[in-house]
């Protein structure tokens, strides 16, 4: 796959990514409550991998190959930081710097980690009602579907304001080392991820997100004080809030004076030239997001063991680090052998 994504999600690196805070906390030791285990007691992955909550990129991850996604928690050392990466996420750097500014700002709690967060998503929010147009680096956050009580949080590349017909647009950054399209299953990651976005922003724009429900995923006291240097640099935003409790109210009540996302763009960038290469647009398809959602969600509660990829796309193990390791490439390859196909033809 030469589809490079830098969605740094994991906790340290967001708040890198978003360079608004030194990160000096460790992370929240304690087990989150639920869902802890599957029906046989063991710890499901969700817990085991993601600590209670997952991260848009692990679903998109999932539909590439959810065997590679599983290998890339269970086998360390394999994937390592490659120049095209570097130059990827640098690419992303650069068009964060060009919508705002960045400032360090020293955390020392959970809490304060998730006030930076939503503090950032309040900065988009403000842009707008001032009359930027473009705000990067969003982050969000919450339930898709009621139908499993699961927490999921993202990074919004892009989101662009469209003051006259007052519609919000989304756009994903991808960056490329080769000119050539996308595939059809680079492109159908992209859009699960875009669409995932939009369920999560306009949940919180119909006020659907309660802050209980953030209390129990998160394990958040919404109570306790920020540290100084959050309340510091709230109050250099003429911010008076002193914890999540105040912040959210304040945060959620802005949201639901925006609109729901429009359109979903996907804008691929050359990483030679740094380019635009092409944009392609999504329509939104909640009943496709939901299915296949659904479906994923079964792999982290621990209802089904992690699969790989079907024959069709069976090219995918070609370039994929874990295919010398691979328990699912070599069953299926049995299975082919014993239906006297040629092992190598396909796999
Ligand atoms: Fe998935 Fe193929 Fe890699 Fe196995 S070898 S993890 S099936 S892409």
């Amino acid at each position: 796959n030469n589809e490079i994504d830098f969605e740094d999600e994991d906790d340290e690196l967001l708040l890198k990514s978003v360079n608004e805070c030194e990160a000096v906390v460790t992370k929240n030791s304690t087990k989150p409550q639920f869902p802890l285990t599957s029906g046989d007691g063991q710890i499901v992955p969700l817990q085991k991998f993601r600590h209670g909550y997952l991260w848009v990129s692990d679903l998109s991850s999932q539909s590439w190959c959810e065997q590679q996604m599983f290998y890339k928690f269970t086998v360390p050392g394999v994937i390592e930081e490659n120049p095209a990466m570097t130059k990827g996420t640098d690419l992303h750097l650069a068009r964060e710097l060009a919508a705002h500014d960045v400032v360090q700002v020293q955390v020392t709690s959970n809490e304060d980690i998730w006030a930076i967060k939503v503090l950032n998503l309040l900065t988009a929010i403000n842009a707008f009602q001032f009359g930027q147009t473009i705000a990067r680096e969003v982050p969000i956050f919450g339930v898709p579907f009621k139908e499993e009580d699961i927490f999921v949080v993202g990074l919004i590349d892009e989101l662009r304001f469209d003051p006259e017909n007052y519609t919000i647009d989304l756009s994903e950054l991808k960056t490329r080392t080769s000119r050539m399209n996308p595939s059809k299953a680079v492109t159908k990651q992209h859009k699960i991820q875009v669409m995932l976005y939009k369920r999560l922003f306009d949940n919180l724009v119909k006020g659907t997100l309660s802050k209980n429900t953030i209390t129990k995923h998160l394990r958040l006291d919404l109570n306790k004080d920020f540290g100084d240097q959050i309340v510091k640099h709230l109050e250099e935003k003429t911010i008076i809030k002193k914890n999540l409790n105040d912040l959210m109210d304040h945060v959620f009540e802005k949201m639901q004076s925006l609109t729901c996302i429009n359109q979903l763009h996907v804008e691929y960038v050359y990483q030679g030239t740094a380019e635009t290469l092409s944009h392609v647009t999504h329509p939104y398809d909640e009943g496709e997001i939901k299915t296949l959602y659904l479906d994923y969600l079964k792999f982290w509660k621990g209802e089904r063991l992690p699969t790989g990829v079907d024959i069709e796309e069976a090219w995918k193990c070609q370039r994929c680090d874990f295919e010398s390791i691979c328990e699912w490439r070599t069953k299926k390859s049995e299975e082919c052998a014993q239906r006297n196909i040629q092992k190598n033809h396909l796999y």
